[in-house]
């Protein structure tokens, strides 16, 4: 395990003594201009090293943030990272068709793993990850930054106390505009996986699920496509509904065409609300008791520290593994949906990925 640098420990003498190394895969713009700003300020683990396909990012990264030569990886010398007692983590940052191999080869390596969403291409990647983990001994935590952010934690609270009374109806939107690069990764779906859902469809499934405290029994879905041209590979708009056990029901709607984030949750004894609801914060939110407010902090900073801890002092894993398997496992059941005409898909998920 790594041992803090020094620098850091005489800064702040109520600091850890233990700090683990994180080694970023992918140094694209999630990477780089949220993550590793974020390792800057976390207590629990710090960047390391980086692995990277693009030679001149290593000079600037390295330069940066003071990465050593020896603790710079491209993707073919990659497994090398198993002789390397300076990084503990792997948390790969890659386009979605690479999530897989590189868990693998991390978990292999006998690092723990922080995986990006969505967390694979399909279900079976997903379970090849979790059992590559499993056979390894490592840890796997899911890129969820939600689950470590303040706003989200009150909502699951709201959920799991029934503060507001039974949960009657839930909507949950995560959309963007895209009119970048029609060539981009996300829009080519050998790359990604599929399109609005995958990508920001996934904050929708995440908010119906902790915004309920439960899995859905079932699912119906529908598709749109208003700009076939733009569109060409991956799905543009997409709407499902959910049915709970409890009784509750969840409108979803994501997009890479139209503008939407928010999460509101209607009871029977009030309602409540988060809108933003999945960006980088501050979030903002309401109820029927009033303003709901936190004061704000990097979502990342929050989300790799949670599963530093998790590892050092066993504390709860906020987003495992199992719980990016689920929500992939709800994407394919969606799509089935639309591929049949929008029938209605059972789901027999139990508690699988609640934490
Ligand atoms: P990006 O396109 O900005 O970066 C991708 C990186 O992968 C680049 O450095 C690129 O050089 C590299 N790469 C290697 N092989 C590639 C290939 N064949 N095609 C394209 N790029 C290749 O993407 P990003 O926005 O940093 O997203 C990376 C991952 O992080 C995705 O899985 C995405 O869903 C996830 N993400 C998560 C969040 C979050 O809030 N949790 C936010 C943004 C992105």
């Amino acid at each position: 395990m790594s041992s803090m640098p020094l620098a850091c420990a005489m800064d702040d003498k109520k600091k850890v003594q233990e700090s683990l190394g994180i080694a970023l895969v992918g140094l694209g713009s999630y990477s780089t201009y949220q993550l590793a700003p974020a390792l800057e300020q976390t207590r629990y683990c710090h960047l390391a090293g980086i692995v990277t396909g693009t030679a001149s990012k290593e000079r600037q990264w390295a330069g940066k943030y003071d990465i050593p030569t020896t603790n710079i990886y491209n993707y073919e010398n990659f497994d090398n990272i198993a002789d390397n007692t300076d990084i503990d983590i792997v948390y790969v940052v890659l386009p979605n068709f690479m999530h897989a191999e590189f868990s693998i080869r991390a978990a292999q390596a006998g690092k723990h793993v922080i995986c990006e969403k969505p967390m694979a291409m399909n279900v079976a990647e997903c379970d090849a990850i979790i059992d590559a983990c499993a056979k390894a001994g490592v840890k796997l935590g899911m890129g969820y930054r939600l689950h470590s952010e303040p706003y989200t934690q009150e909502v699951m609270r709201y959920a799991q106390e029934k503060t507001f009374g039974d949960i009657l109806y839930l909507t949950a939107e995560a959309a963007y505009r895209s009119t970048g690069n029609p060539n981009q990764w996300r829009l080519n779906r050998s790359l990604s996986g599929g399109g609005a859902l995958v990508n920001m469809g996934v904050y929708s499934i995440q908010s119906a699920v902790y915004g309920t405290g439960e899995n859905p029994v079932s699912v119906t879905a529908q598709e749109f496509s208003t700009r076939p041209e733009y569109f060409k590979d991956t799905d543009e708009t997409i709407t499902a509904q959910f049915e709970f056990a409890s009784g509750a029901l969840a409108n979803i709607m994501t997009s890479h065409n139209i503008w939407a984030n928010s999460l509101r949750v209607s009871c029977s004894q009030g309602s409540y609300e988060l809108e933003p609801a999945n960006s980088y914060g501050p979030l903002s939110g309401r109820s029927t008791k009033g303003k709901i407010s936190f004061p704000h902090e990097s979502q990342q900073k929050l989300q790799m520290d949670d599963f530093a801890r998790h590892i050092l002092e066993g504390t709860v894993n906020r987003a495992p593994g199992e719980m990016g398997k689920r929500d992939m496992i709800i994407v394919e059941a969606i799509y089935k949906s639309i591929a049949e005409g929008n029938q209605k898909i059972a789901l027999a998920l139990g508690n699988m990925g609640i934490v």
